[in-house]
């Protein structure tokens, strides 16, 4: 499905595009999402469905909108039902929706805010309250992506925290377990990072944990791998659908990116420069074990890894 493209096409954005709200206005009558557009276009991205199906289709394949506003009375899927749908689906389920409809009863109100809607307008609708109506749940909107991102992002690195690692370590093993297929975890620890505190200070300690995060994030590609920092000075790399050779090399490549800051590091008994020490863990979930015993064997390794003589990869078996 395309942007709406009716009437004047591509106006230029007053906003830049990541400050205008992407909305989605579903109607099965083209009048109304007409007469919706014309109220948005100027600073909102808007998008168009005429029936259920193609709103949920729309909501499944592109990035999400951040607004919808959804007829009741549709022919083939009704509001209600696309509404529940999209509740039901966690990907979706955030999306607030104000229900826009002709029928204003208070039972048919209470059956739209009932299935999840977060507001009910009723048709024909009045501009100055659609538009006040909107903005007021997008800010909601925002503020509640804003609050979910810091509870879940490390504010020094900007990588993931340990909340949101645990929740992804429980959500990643469920769907290995599901898939049948390997979940690999790296524990990675920085070598000699007290003395690095020592002799350049505690703030040139804090830059070199921000380079590394952040070449630990370039380094993992798929969508599904999530690095976090773990705790202090250690990261943790998550990769799902991923068997130990290659987790093994992955943390290969990770040490090698590292190495190439070329961070000097001048009172570090193992190199001249900032290095990594990793453990490297792989399990296929099943019924019997559990996420902390990935958690135990990365450790195990880096351990290992520390005990070996630091600056290296070990996978535990
Ligand atoms: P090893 O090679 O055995 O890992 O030695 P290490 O010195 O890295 O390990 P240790 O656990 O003794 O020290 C970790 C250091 O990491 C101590 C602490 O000051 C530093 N650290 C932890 N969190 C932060 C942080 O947020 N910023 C800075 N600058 N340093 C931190
Ligand atoms: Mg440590
Ligand atoms: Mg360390």
């Amino acid at each position: 499905m395309m942007p709406t493209d009716f009437p004047p096409a591509a106006l230029p954005a007053l906003l830049p595009l990541s400050e205008r709200p992407r909305l989605l206005i579903v109607d099965d009558q083209p009048i109304n999402i007409q007469a919706l557009h014309q109220l948005f276009q100027a600073d909102h991205e808007v998008f168009m469905a005429t029936s259920g199906e193609q709103a949920l289709a729309f909501c499944r394949d592109n990035p999400l909108p951040d607004l919808i506003l959804l007829d009741v009375v549709m022919p083939g899927m009704d509001g209600i039902e696309v509404c529940r749908r999209l509740k039901a689906d966690a990907a979706l389920a955030d999306i607030p929706i104000i229900f826009v409809t002709a029928r204003s009863e208070p039972a048919e109100e209470t059956r739209a805010l009932e299935a999840g809607g977060v507001d009910f307008i009723a048709k024909p609708v009045n501009p100055a309250v659609v538009r006040a109506r909107v903005r007021t749940h997008l800010t909601l909107k925002a503020q509640s992506d804003l609050l979910r991102s810091l509870v879940f992002v490390d504010g020094l690195t900007g990588v993931a925290n340990r909340r949101r690692f645990d929740e992804a370590l429980r959500d990643e093993w469920q769907h290995c377990r599901r898939a049948g297929t390997a979940l690999t975890l790296l524990m990675i620890d920085i070598d000699h990072f007290k003395r690095y505190n020592d002799r350049y200070g505690h703030l040139v300690g804090d830059a070199c944990l921000k380079r590394i995060a952040a070449v630990l994030q370039a380094g993992l590609r798929r969508a599904c791998d999530v690095v976090a920092r773990y705790g202090g000075e250690e990261f943790a790399c998550l990769l799902p659908e991923c068997d130990q050779p290659a987790g093994r090399a992955k943390a290969g490549e990770l040490c090698a990116a590292v190495a190439a800051l070329d961070i000097p590091h001048a009172d570090s008994p193992t190199a001249q420069r900032v290095t990594l020490s990793v453990g490297v863990a792989t399990l296929r979930p099943n019924g019997v074990n559990d996420p902390t015993a990935l958690v135990a064997a990365a450790d195990a390794a880096l351990y290992e890894a520390k005990r070996a003589g630091r600056n290296r990869v070990v996978a535990s078996d």
